[in-house]
């Protein structure tokens, strides 16, 4: 007997050649070096069915961009010099770079291919640990974000009818997304980041919820700088299962920025990857009692390419494949990426998937309160808006 869920076990992962075009430059922390040992974990751990991410056409990505923004990256890709303009700057954070209309494209057709599979049955879970460009805008790039992966993947939900559970992990406020469906009451977007008063992009507090006809579907976890496992995970628990069976999602997308781990050098977080396994697995549960099975997973921030990044990708991979994390890394792995990792004047590849206890300065008893304080805020008031529109 074949048993369709024990063959499909293995998730299928959308990376491919066009992945690494995706590339500010070799001094921007958003590094398509993290690539070569991330995909190298995966295929230790087994990873054997990938997806070749292709550009879409403009067409597709107008389903969430402007035309004029549109034409703008692609003029900008042609002649990266041209100047500043629509949050492109050759010192700031999205640095015109030849070709990135296509390395964008391209990003955003994974997602869309990726959600394609969901869609048409053919895969429970995907994997593109190169989406989740979460802070991209409508008419302009922000944060590392040119065009908005993720957004465009929920898009293409919509348009089949579903009610999309997004949830953001990433250390950053997930402002993209969140303002792309800010009027959609059939998305909701869940946001748990460090607090915008000591962190980009400075949005995302907790009385944010929704637009006028969306009231309740924006939920927004502000956290304090320091925040370690514990809260993080209570918080993420206390929330997650109570609003999805308030708003019964029937897909689920998640972004998995690694950039809230203690290491990450971008941001003020604490978590360790044990935070990281367990939101994971958290996620896979979810999806399953609430969506079907239906749950396109991405990438996002992290920038501690050989410690933090491909753990990270890997802990999802396994949460997808429903397999237990193992104790140690492989051991070939570390040898193949520990010169490159010294060349880069960066930590080596770590022995253990799951950072040990103590790993993380213990978080204050005030901190977590605060923590707790503000998630069970966002979740009541969340719970409120969905309730009354219910009964409206
Ligand atoms: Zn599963
Ligand atoms: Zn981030």
């Amino acid at each position: 007997m074949h048993d369709a869920n024990a063959e499909r076990a293995q998730p299928l992962v959308v990376y491919g050649a066009a992945s690494l075009h995706y590339d500010f430059g070799s001094h921007h922390p958003l590094t398509p070096r993290r690539f070569g040992p991330g995909i190298d974990l995966l295929r230790a751990l087994g990873a054997d069915r990938f997806l070749a991410p292709a550009a879409v056409p403009d067409a597709q990505l107008e389903r969430v961009h402007d035309q004029d923004y549109v034409a703008t990256v692609r003029m900008l890709s042609e002649y990266p010099d041209v100047g500043p303009q629509a949050g492109f700057a050759s010192w700031g954070d999205d640095p015109p770079f030849y070709g990135m209309h296509e390395a964008a494209a391209a990003v955003a057709g994974g997602s869309l291919a990726a959600m394609e599979r969901i869609l048409g049955g053919e895969e429970p879970h995907v994997l593109h640990p190169g989406g989740g460009l979460h802070h991209a805008m409508p008419g302009r790039a922000s944060g590392f974000c040119i065009y908005n992966d993720v957004a465009l993947a929920i898009g293409r939900a919509r348009d089949a009818g579903h009610r999309v559970l997004y949830v953001d992990l990433d250390v950053h406020h997930g402002d993209g997304v969140e303002a792309i469906f800010w009027n959609d009451p059939n998305v909701l977007t869940v946001s748990l980041h460090e607090t915008g008063h000591s962190l980009f992009p400075g949005t995302g507090f907790v009385d944010d919820r929704g637009g006028p006809q969306a009231h309740g579907t924006a939920v927004n976890v502000p956290l304090e700088p320091g925040t370690a496992d514990a809260s993080w995970l209570e918080a993420l628990e206390m929330l997650l299962a109570p609003l999805a069976a308030a708003f019964r999602p029937t897909i689920l997308v998640s972004q998995h920025g690694c950039d809230s781990h203690l290491l990450d050098p971008l941001a003020h977080l604490h978590l360790g990857t044990g935070a990281i396994s367990r939101a994971a697995r958290l996620l896979d549960r979810l999806a399953h009692e609430h969506a079907g099975g239906r749950w396109l997973a991405t990438g996002g921030g992290g920038y501690d390419v050989y410690r933090v990044v491909p753990r990270a990708w890997g802990l999802v991979w396994l949460a997808q494949a429903h397999r237990d994390v193992p104790a140690g890394t492989p051991g070939a792995w570390r040898s193949r990426w520990a010169a490159d990792a010294a060349a880069h004047r960066q930590g080596p590849p770590p022995d253990a998937w799951i950072d040990p206890p103590g790993f993380a300065p213990r978080e204050s008893p005030d901190l977590a309160t605060r923590n707790l304080e503000v998630a069970r805020a966002a979740l009541a008031g969340a719970l409120t808006a969905l309730a009354a529109r219910d009964s409206g």
